[in-house]
């Protein structure tokens, strides 16, 4: 019998907002230990939390941004437990009315567009940070109290690369939608997956195993490549797999258990009785929708469409945002738009990152691509000359065609001038021209290179071909 594996998500994510959830302390990476507290983040007793309104308006725009729907009412909930990274022995979080709700991500998989959907997105808070030396443990607070979004999907997954790609697609949602600066070496994002078996065809679901608390994405890929084959080598064993929690151990590879469903935690979750239920206005949501921005796969799929970009261009210009921008200024005026996409991508690109210059600092103005490969479409300069006329252009911001003319590099397309190149190229090459003369046209390529060479680039490469080809038979 063959297996297949069921998947789903919960991914949390660390919100861009200058402060902490419910107090005023700055939700910033990197500070001393526990200098980012005070009263509120630390649960000292007696103290009110107010809620951050850009945090609630960043998981509102995510809920939007994934196609979901913001229900008229969310309120906030405590969810009781005890461990020393959460000085309240709560954590407030959504547990049954959420700021959002549906869903889905699409993203490129295995040659086409997969979907999965998601369930909901709810605001939390994170938690502080355990360290432990040699002879005790401390406890960094700078953490807690930030904002944490959380964002679950339905058991649409089915395996680990497809997880891995949904994971990378959502991330790249949140930075477009400036939700989240998502760095993972800062630990903004972090995952939970659920995972089961069941015989391919059957409906009902195996017994969930839930993998916490995975740090990268190239993580959870191989803690459920991992996972997967245990599960169906364990049901194939004719053994029953049990509902439980694990733990992914990087270094060795494997997950081991934490946790039974026997031992699963009561978080006996209540409303938060020092928050208000929260109810958007119509103004609120109009100002959520107005920071909607185009998704990055729609992107892409529309630069491929509206260009006729082939896919790694448009790829490019969906990773780099600021370049994607620069080409389409541009791009709707050219007639030649993937000529365009080359010189941007290969050579301005290039050129900026090589002499560490911000795109803004670019000396010459945007149009003057256009310019460029109008010369070259035209005819009145090579390829390679192009090349040289871009350094120019990118050293001094003066226009292609000023270059052109002071440098004196237009294309040699004078019939006579170029016919001088050729003569002088075939009493120069006897060799050549004996082999072309005798059948082997590949000698044809070897000669019209001497010729753009003793040119200098500048002889018309087609009318070269033309001339050394009626001087030979001739
Ligand atoms: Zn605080």
């Amino acid at each position: 019998m063959d297996y297949e594996a069921v998947i789903g998500l919960e991914t949390h994510v660390q919100l861009k907002t200058k402060s902490k959830m419910w107090c005023g302390c700055a939700n910033e990476f990197g500070a001393p230990p526990n200098t980012h507290v005070c009263p509120v983040c630390l649960g000292l007793p007696g103290v009110l939390p107010v809620a951050n309104d850009e945090a609630l308006r960043l998981t509102a725009l995510t809920g939007l941004l994934l196609h979901g729907t913001l229900p008229p009412r969310a309120k906030f909930d405590r969810k009781n437990y005890f461990y020393p990274d959460m000085p309240k022995n709560y954590q407030i979080t959504q547990y049954d009315q959420p700021s959002a709700m549906g869903g889905y991500v699409d993203f490129e998989f295995a040659d086409r567009i997969a979907r999965v959907r998601v369930t909901r997105a709810h605001l939390e808070e994170d938690v502080g940070k355990n360290f432990h030396f040699d002879r005790n443990s401390g406890v960094d607070f700078n953490r807690a109290g930030v904002p944490l979004l959380e964002i679950v999907s339905e058991p649409d997954l089915t395996n680990a690369d497809m997880a891995y790609e949904y994971l990378n697609a959502l991330k790249e949602i949140l930075i477009y939608g400036c939700v989240s600066d998502c760095d993972m070496e800062k630990g903004m994002v972090r995952c939970d997956v659920n995972v089961s078996v069941r015989p391919v065809g059957t409906k009902e679901l195996g017994a969930k195993i839930e993998i916490k608390n995975m740090n990268s994405f190239s993580g959870v890929r191989r803690a459920l490549a991992y996972e997967i084959p245990r599960q169906i080598e364990v049901v194939k064993n004719g053994s029953k797999l049990i509902q439980s929690t694990r733990r992914w151990d990087d270094a060795a590879g494997v997950t081991e258990e934490m946790r039974t469903k026997e031992h699963a935690h009561d978080y006996r979750y209540f409303p938060e009785p020092d928050l208000m239920p929260f109810a958007p206005t119509d103004a609120w949501r109009a100002e959520v929708q107005a920071r909607v921005v185009e998704l990055p796969l729609a992107r892409k799929q529309r630069f491929m469409r509206d260009y006729e970009l082939p896919a790694p261009d448009a790829e490019t210009f969906k990773n780099d945002v600021p370049l994607g921008d620069y080409f389409e200024r541009i791009a709707p005026q050219a007639r030649n738009p993937k000529a365009v996409a080359n010189w941007v991508i290969n050579n301005l690109r290039a050129q900026i990152n090589e002499t560490g210059t911000a795109l803004a600092g670019v000396k010459f103005p945007s149009e003057a691509i256009l310019e460029l490969v109008s010369l070259v479409d035209g005819g009145r300069i090579s390829g390679k000359i192009a090349q040289e006329v871009f350094a120019e252009m990118f050293a001094t911001g003066d226009r292609p065609v000023a270059i052109v003319e002071r440098k004196g590099l237009a294309q040699l397309s004078d019939a006579g001038a170029v016919e001088k190149f050729c003569d002088d190229v075939i009493a120069a090459h006897p060799g050549p021209a004996a082999d072309f003369r005798a059948g082997k046209t590949a000698a044809l390529n070897f000669l019209k290179g001497q010729v753009m060479k003793l040119s200098k680039g500048k002889a018309n490469p087609a009318l070269a071909g033309e001339t050394l080809e009626r001087k030979l038979k001739g």
